[in-house]
């Protein structure tokens, strides 16, 4: 069956965020794509231009790491969005226990992640949903980030309905505490626990709310001070917590270099306004001294 007379529809590649991905073919350039069909069931007519006109932008947002929006299309009361075909994701590899992952490897997937991170934000464009399955790998190994840009135009994920309880746990602090005006920050912040999920091979924060999230954080660095982050107290949902101390990094990643080290110190910085941006991130040292990231396409991925 043709979907928009120009795609042949194959199976259900998962049900994401947004509603159901497919697998399909593109007749028109004979590439294989990915579909997904966006519910606007609930919202009012003015909102899907709103939507249809964002995704022009997004469109517009061609990098090598990032996946191209091939075409949007509204098709039986659903926005439809063709993306790029991508044969797996990080967390794949990350979970393959017959990957051995080396220190170069992981230097080269957090290389590819920072840049499609710097590039969208040089756009103003913030992806605020990053995590491991949202980069995708594609068959010469570069990783490419899905999804950037939807949680604005279609809001936060409403995650009742869905089982990813997991993006929890590449929080921000500043979105835990309730911002409403949040920067690329966010972002870097994500990208930083991928990094320690990398070194670690399991997810580096695993709250089960997003108290104890909030929780976990401090128990990692410490509870922040004021003085570390003077906004903080000013933040919708801030409450005091009790004081923690939190531990040195080395003892948390005891496996990585000291350049690797500092850098993710950085990115885990408590302020927002002091963590250092996705840019910054690509010019610290840990890329340009040491042994350099592997070639995308010799990273290890799964068979
Ligand atoms: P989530 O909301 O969990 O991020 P998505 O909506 O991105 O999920 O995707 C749902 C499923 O579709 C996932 O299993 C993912 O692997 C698959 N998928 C999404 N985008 C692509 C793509 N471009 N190529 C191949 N598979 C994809």
């Amino acid at each position: 069956k043709k979907v928009a007379d120009r795609y042949l529809k194959r199976e259900v590649l998962g049900e994401g965020t947004y509603g159901v991905v497919f697998k399909a073919i593109d007749t028109k350039t004979g590439q294989t794509v990915a579909i997904k069909k966006i519910r606007l069931g609930k919202q009012k007519e003015g909102v899907n231009f709103t939507a249809l006109r964002e995704i022009k932008l997004l469109k517009e947002l061609k990098d090598p790491n990032i996946i191209e929006l091939i075409d949007a299309f509204p098709h039986k009361g659903n926005l439809h969005l063709v993306f790029e075909f991508m044969e797996t994701d990080l967390e794949a590899v990350i979970r393959d226990r017959n990957i051995v992952l080396s220190p170069t490897d992981i230097k080269s997937y957090l290389q590819m992640t920072l840049k499609g991170l710097a590039f969208c934000h040089k756009k103003w464009v913030l992806h605020r949903d990053m995590k491991p399955n949202n980069l995708l790998i594609g068959p010469r190994g570069q990783l490419k980030l899905a999804d950037f840009g939807l949680a604005r135009i279609f809001g936060s994920p409403d995650r009742r309905f869905t089982h990813q309880v997991f993006a929890r746990w590449y929080r921000a602090p500043e979105l835990l505490f309730g911002a409403k005006q949040y920067g690329p920050g966010v972002d870097v912040w994500a990208a930083a626990c991928i990094f320690a999920e990398l070194l670690l091979r399991r997810p580096f924060l695993q709250g089960s709310s997003d108290i104890d999230q909030l929780g976990k954080i401090f128990a990692a660095f410490g509870t922040p001070k004021p003085s570390q982050w003077p906004d903080m107290i000013y933040l919708p949902d801030y409450v005091e917590y009790q004081f923690v101390p939190g531990q040195p990094l080395r003892t948390l990643f005891p496996m990585a270099s000291d350049d690797a080290l500092d850098l993710l110190s950085k990115m885990f910085a408590y302020d927002p306004k002091a963590r250092i941006s996705a840019q910054q991130a690509l010019e610290h040292r840990y890329f340009s001294s040491g042994p350099p990231p592997t070639e995308p396409a010799l990273l290890p991925r799964p068979p």
